[in-house]
């Protein structure tokens, strides 16, 4: 701020007023909270297509993740990702710092896959395989073992206090907890072998970080898929605030047909729907009762939504029920709604430029990355010049300089390296030229390179190093620079 700007300031009066703000007259002095006042959601189950295909989902990812540690690699286990060592090892793979690249390749690989299916249908990733569904969906699922459906766990939570009351809420709990623990346990499992794990829980010898961890992702379970539920999707998840930015007007969405089911109506089971003023909504309120997130989504597209289809697979259970076409509440396009296209044109606009789009970037990256993988060179070279000495005159009156390489064996067996140079006429390696490494071990190698007297005009000389491992059948070059003293 300038000097004059702050004098101006400084000379206005400024008083604080101790009075209570007063409203404007006639304006309602109602106090209104920023804040919506929780109130609790008791799902409904329900069974349909899409719950089928949501619980295909729970079990896949669910078995890949309690499942894929337990699984041995040889000696070793097939996935763990060793911090304090810095090796990541995935089946047959290990990576290293070094290796960056490809977790940057995963990570377009998993934004373009979002982009992608965000496009063709919305919020498949929320609705059927983003962890905060799956856990929900298990804890729903054991509350429902225990407490019963919807109507049993409203009533009892509405009544007072009884031993079974008690005991079924005590039970879920346990059951809450269990499964909380067994998924901190497995997901430090990824980062410790699982099995020198469970011997430490056993004897209960675990290190700080790891209580810490199994703790701190048990009790992130317990609490997002017990309790915040719907409000980690609505109020903490940054996806849902963007997500609408990659809609357009051929994504599929999970949409009510207003034209069909409005106006809408009870209705006796016997009437004959040409003859009433009613659209094809009896107004049933399943699809708001079975909505995980409590919204109706009768009142069109709303953030809220994560796109689990259980309002349409109720809905098409009532329009069974009623006698009516299925499809009142169904995946669909916002054009194909408007148009009135049948299930082939809808999809026929859903591969439009966009998705073709996203799904070659995809394939790109993806086969970039396979072929990288494949081609990859399984141990890693580095070069570095001897900082005590540029040059020297060694015994014989030779021109001498000294390079430290370091091998880092990348791969799970011994290997055998033969080092060699080119790049100057009677230039020679005189320090040992192979050596051995130890699986996934790294040494630092000296190296001296000598040249006869007067072999070349004094400077800088590029040069190459040849690292060969004959049993890998593969070899890396390094440049570097020998110096010619004056
Ligand atoms: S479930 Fe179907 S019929 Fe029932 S209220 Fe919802 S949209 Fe209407
Ligand atoms: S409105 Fe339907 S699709 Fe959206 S979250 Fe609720 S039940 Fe799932």
């Amino acid at each position: 701020m300038s000097d004059s700007k702050s004098s101006v300031l400084k000379n206005i009066p400024i008083t604080v007023s101790k009075a209570p703000i007063e409203p404007p007259p006639g304006a309602d002095a109602e106090l209104v909270s920023l804040y919506q006042a929780h109130k609790k959601i008791y799902p409904r189950s329900v069974s349909g297509l899409f719950s089928r295909w949501r619980w295909a989902l729970v079990f896949l990812t669910q078995i890949v993740f309690y499942g894929l540690p337990w699984l041995e690699w040889g000696q070793r286990q097939a996935v763990l990702f060793d911090l304090g060592a810095r090796r990541f090892y995935i089946f047959g793979l290990v990576l290293y710092p070094q290796d960056f690249i490809y977790l940057t390749g995963i990570l377009v690989i998993a934004a373009y896959s979002l982009f992608l299916f965000t496009a063709v249908a919305g919020r498949l990733w929320c609705g059927y395989a983003c962890p905060q569904t799956v856990y929900t969906e298990i804890f729903l699922w054991l509350e429902k073992l225990t407490e019963g459906d919807r109507s049993a766990r409203m009533r009892r939570d509405a009544a007072s206090w009884t031993a079974e009351k008690f005991g079924r809420k005590a039970a879920k709990q346990f059951l809450w907890i269990a499964v909380a623990l067994w998924t901190g346990f497995t997901f430090v499992g990824y980062f410790t072998p699982i099995h020198t794990l469970a011997g430490e829980f056993a004897q209960w010898e675990l290190g700080s970080w790891e209580i810490f961890w199994t703790f701190f992702y048990a009790f992130a379970t317990y609490g997002n898929a017990g309790f915040m539920r719907e409000q980690v999707c609505k109020y903490m998840c940054p996806y849902a605030r963007f997500q609408s930015a990659m809609f357009d007007k051929d994504t599929l969405i999970v949409t009510y047909d207003k034209d069909r089911g409005e106006p809408r109506g009870a209705r006796s089971k016997k009437a004959d729907l040409s003859t009433l003023n009613l659209g094809a909504c009896v107004d049933c309120s399943l699809c708001v009762q079975v909505c995980p997130t409590g919204i109706d989504i009768r009142n069109g597209l709303q953030y809220e939504c994560i796109g689990c289809g259980a309002c349409a697979d109720v809905c098409d259970t009532v329009m069974d029920k009623v006698g009516y076409a299925r499809g009142l509440v169904k995946y669909t396009t916002e054009h194909a709604l408007e148009q009135r296209w049948t299930k082939a044109q809808t999809i026929s606009h859903v591969f439009r430029p966009r998705v073709l789009i996203y799904t070659t970037i995809l394939l790109a990256v993806v086969l970039a990355m396979s072929i990288s993988l494949a081609i990859r060179i399984p141990f890693k070279v580095d070069v570095v010049r001897d900082r005590g000495s540029l040059a020297r005159i060694a015994e014989g009156g030779k021109i001498e300089n000294v390079f430290r390489i370091q091998v880092m064996n990348a791969t799970e067996s011994t290997q055998h390296f033969h080092i060699s140079v080119e790049g100057m006429p009677d230039l020679t390696v005189a320090s040992e030229q192979d050596t051995v490494i130890e699986s996934t071990q790294s040494r630092w190698i000296p190296v001296r390179l000598q040249l006869p007297y007067e072999g070349a005009e004094p400077g800088s000389h590029t040069i190459h190093f040849k690292i060969d491992a004959p049993d890998l059948g593969k070899g890396v070059t390094e440049k570097a620079v020998f110096i010619v003293p004056r």
